[in-house]
């Protein structure tokens, strides 16, 4: 539909995540990987050779800004430590790129209202990788619940967690990561207390979980419990740790309830209402997630909402909250 023309994709930060990302992204109709931009020469070299990525498309942090010249890249994705997301993404935009940034968007709410300022003075789109949001079973989740299938959600239990950890990675370092699991895993339980009620919480209670490794856990929380408030009266609980696995959602609603166990992770997921069982389809998340924002830019669309840098924003004040309430051990309005 778009004369085969594709939205040619700069991969920032070379790391697991984007090696995964870019090797999904061969299943892409409408994207392709077309530049890399690394701190590691060996990995501008090895990846160019296996994705096709020509010298002039290959960038390392002193010179990506030279890309606002490359008329080969119409998309940065910002695939970094979570720390260093905002000065890529201001310096994306600068150099008239759209710009898709991995979760959390920042480490700070401050932050990300400066990486939508900055996109929007450059007229260049801000988009999320929120994955989930085209995702079969978590879009059947939004669906129950802010339609109100079951009648009115009172409760939201979303939990994440895996056990890892190891020495030294920026994960574990407060600088780089912005906090611990909170950050990087408690992000997708917020959204789903988010997109299941449709609502935005207005205040919170935390706390954190013993530290069992302490030999790994000096800057960051290993675990975090809390519990958010919604305008309606529902309530969304949820633990995040790096010290145990669990990866569920549930919502229970006035007639009914519905539920994933997989939930959050790459599939294949399980979902049920009290009732029965649900089944959609395994999708290729990173392909679905990748066409469906270039088919958005392609078209000349504004990014919707519910994956575009507000929708970043709105979790991050979420979590600053989560981490003052557990602080304080007060209860924190958002
Ligand atoms: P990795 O540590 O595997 O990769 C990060 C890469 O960033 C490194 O390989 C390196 O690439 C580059 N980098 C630049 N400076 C630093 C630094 N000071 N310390 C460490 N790395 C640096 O992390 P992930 O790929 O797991 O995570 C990257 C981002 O993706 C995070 O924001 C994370 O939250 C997100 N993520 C999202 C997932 C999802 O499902 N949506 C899943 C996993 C992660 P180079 O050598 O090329 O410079």
């Amino acid at each position: 539909p778009y004369l085969g023309r594709k939205i040619k994709v700069a991969l920032v930060g070379l790391g697991r995540y984007a090696e995964y990302m870019a090797a999904q992204m061969k299943d892409c109709e409408y994207c392709e990987v077309a530049a890399l931009v690394s701190g590691t020469p060996s990995k501008l070299e090895s990846w160019g050779k296996t994705y096709n990525v020509p010298l002039k498309n290959r960038y390392n942090y002193q010179n990506f800004d030279s890309i606002k010249d490359n008329p080969d890249v119409d998309l940065v994705y910002i695939i970094l430590p979570n720390a260093m997301h905002k000065e890529y993404a201001i310096r994306a935009a600068k150099a008239k790129k759209h710009v898709l940034v991995e979760k959390p968007m920042a480490v700070s709410a401050a932050d990300c209202l400066e990486m939508i300022k900055v996109c929007t003075a450059n007229k260049v789109q801000l988009a999320m990788g929120y994955r989930l949001h085209f995702e079969p079973f978590n879009m059947e989740m939004m669906r129950l619940g802010q339609k109100e299938v079951f009648g009115k959600v009172r409760i939201v239990e979303a939990s994440l967690g895996y056990f890892a950890g190891e020495k030294g990675e920026w994960r574990l370092n407060k600088k780089l990561a912005g906090g611990g699991p909170l950050m990087n895993l408690g992000v997708y339980c917020v959204q789903a207390g988010r997109y299941i009620t449709g609502e935005e919480p207005m205040a919170v209670t935390a706390q954190y979980g013993p530290i069992l490794r302490k030999e790994l856990f000096t800057e960051v929380e290993e675990t975090i419990t809390w519990q958010l408030e919604f305008p309606s009266g529902a309530i969304c609980t949820s633990t995040t740790t790096l010290s145990a696995g669990i990866d569920r959602i549930y919502a229970s609603a006035e007639n009914g309830s519905f539920e994933l166990s997989p939930a959050i992770s790459y599939g294949p997921f399980k979902g049920r209402t009290r009732e029965a069982e649900f089944d959609f389809p395994t999708i290729n998340q990173q392909a679905t997630q990748m066409d469906a924002i270039s088919q958005i830019l392609l078209e000349n669309r504004t990014m919707p909402e519910h994956i575009s840098g507000l929708e970043g924003w709105k979790d991050l004040k979420v979590l600053e909250a989560i981490y003052k309430a557990a602080d304080t051990g007060t209860k924190v309005k958002i």
